[in-house]
């Protein structure tokens, strides 16, 4: 193999994928596995988002656009950002990615520089870490533990913060958690972050609009006006409007990061896909009632799979507060698989759902499940869950 880069050889290729491509190739021998390993929800793209799409076709929509973006996706992606997410920010604050994941990962290759450190609450969403590494950044890990909700207090942050702090990563809704900060902690790290002028924060909040809480959606920009200039916000549709395949994310956050983001997007990608930015507009500035009906369907799911995990001797999952995932504790029963939680995620693939070891996320004894499934594959999926586990 000729050499790979220093860069590259940092990383890993992501173990979501590869559980899923294992499920996926499973499948396709005609096993009956469930997937519940793929962090995508199940529901069919809005049709009016579809329409969209073919439309954009049809009008010859098909050139290079700005690199930022379109200005309507741009204001479509302003009001989102104002109107979902409390954030005061107009079209010129707002860039357009090829998904959450690349504006994430230009934000971070546009500012780390070789041994910057960058805060990381664990467990973690796999890229976080692993772009990290790319850019020649420290990850530290913030633990967080499922008796909290898996979420970190402040003082837990402000410990790990050194003179060489680019970065503390946020991400509420989180994945694989389901954790959501309520205001008063994110009033707290503010606290913390103002005595810390060094540390950036990028809040992901590609999850938001899939909470289930009730209250409105609490982020850092929003809530504190005084920081906006050291907080970049990351959102999109993949999640909240069952567009992953669409490619599209949106991020706001002080003019000089996003111009250095847009100088990395012109030299690598270019746009995001025509296409996907006209249907986005539509996604994001058309109806958003559907999102009412799917925010109750989940949250029956979750309710359903909280109880039934939580019946089962051994696992234990707090309730989670948003996105479409239980991360499950394992730790009493770990020992019948060799402490190796990937070895726990395969026996419960032989018995035919796929799930990922918490592992891939940072964290160990367990295993996160999706419940973006339907309800009635979700009950077979606990079914075979409860007699690969109970009873062995
Ligand atoms: N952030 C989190 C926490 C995610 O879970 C994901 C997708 O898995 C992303 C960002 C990236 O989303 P996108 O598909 O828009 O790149």
């Amino acid at each position: 193999v000729p050499p790979l880069s220093h860069a590259l050889q940092r990383i890993e290729a992501s173990s979501t994928s590869a559980m899923t491509d294992r499920a996926r190739i499973l499948q396709a021998d005609g096993r009956d596995i469930i997937s519940l390993s793929v962090g995508e929800p199940d529901f069919a793209t809005p049709p009016h988002v579809i329409a969209a799409a073919k439309d954009a076709l049809d009008a010859g929509d098909t050139r290079y656009t700005s690199v930022m973006g379109t200005t309507q996706l741009r204001e479509a992606a302003a009001l989102h950002f104002r109107r979902d997410l409390g954030i005061a920010a107009e079209a010129g604050d707002v860039i357009v990615t090829a998904g959450g994941k690349q504006a994430i990962f230009e934000a971070l290759a546009a500012t780390i520089s070789a041994g910057d450190e960058v805060i990381v609450p664990c467990p973690w969403w796999v890229s976080y870490p692993q772009i990290v590494r790319f850019c020649g950044g420290k990850v530290v890990p913030l633990l967080t533990h499922p008796e909290n909700g898996y979420r970190f207090d402040a003082s837990d942050l402000e410990a790990l913060i050194t003179p060489k702090t680019r970065w503390a990563l946020l991400n509420s809704p989180g994945n694989p958690t389901g954790a959501v900060y309520p205001e008063g902690m994110l009033h707290a790290i503010a606290d913390v972050l103002r005595r810390h002028p060094q540390v950036m924060v990028l809040s992901d909040d590609i999850y938001a609009p899939l909470s289930y809480t009730g209250q409105d959606h609490a982020t850092l920009a929003a809530l504190c006006p005084d920081l906006k200039d050291r907080v970049l916000t990351v959102s999109g549709v993949s999640k909240s409007h069952a567009m992953t395949g669409f490619r599209i994310g949106v991020t706001t956050g002080p003019r000089w990061l996003l111009e250095a983001m847009t100088r990395l997007q012109g030299n690598s990608s270019g746009n995001a896909a025509s296409i996907s930015q006209a249907a986005a507009v539509a996604a994001l500035a058309g109806p958003q009632d559907f999102l009412a009906d799917w925010r109750a369907i989940l949250r029956g799911r979750r309710d359903m799979m909280v109880e039934r995990l939580n019946a089962i001797p051994g696992l234990s999952t707090p309730m989670p507060d948003g996105a479409f995932y239980c991360l499950v504790n394992a730790a009493p029963i770990m020992d019948r698989f060799g402490r190796d939680d990937n070895r726990l995620a395969l026996h419960l693939l032989d018995h035919g759902v796929a799930v990922v070891a918490v592992s891939a996320f940072g964290g160990r004894d367990g295993f996160r499940i999706s419940f973006a499934a339907s309800e009635e594959s979700l009950r077979t999926a606990m079914d075979r869950i409860e007699k690969a586990l109970i009873g062995q």
